[in-house]
């Protein structure tokens, strides 16, 4: 690993598992999520909730625990930007980036690298 990104992760890791509880997926789309982690969800889904939602906003998987989707929905309201970026459609998650620097991921582009087949939000 690079002396800057080992550096970057130094910073990034403690800072977004204190905050967000992340998962260092290594392509944030906190801002689309109302900032709740969509990778705290048991299914890993990045495009909404899956039909096993409690009638109380609870988890399917996880009874005690609110659905990270319920979270994101209520989390984009208070947003007062990227609000509307949860309707966005999240490109299928690149396990490979798992453990990486989610913001140089950023700067680089390598985040948008999507499927052969997908195009990003960002390409429409
Ligand atoms: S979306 Fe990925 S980088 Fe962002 S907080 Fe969740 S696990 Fe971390």
């Amino acid at each position: 690993m690079r002396v800057l990104e080992r550096l970057v992760l130094a910073a990034e890791k403690p800072l977004k598992e204190a905050i967000w509880d992340c998962r260092m997926c290594g392509q944030c789309i906190l801002h689309s999520t109302g900032l709740s982690c969509p990778m705290r969800c048991p299914k890993n889904l990045r495009n909404g909730p899956c039909g096993g939602v409690r009638a109380d906003g609870n988890c399917e998987v996880y009874a005690d625990k609110r659905c990270v989707w319920v979270e994101a929905w209520e989390g984009s309201r208070r947003l007062p930007i990227f609000k509307d970026h949860i309707l966005h459609l999240q490109k299928p998650v690149d396990w490979q980036l798992q453990g990486t620097s989610s913001w140089i991921n950023l700067v680089s582009g390598r985040d948008q690298v999507a499927p052969k087949g997908w195009e990003t939000h960002a390409e429409r």
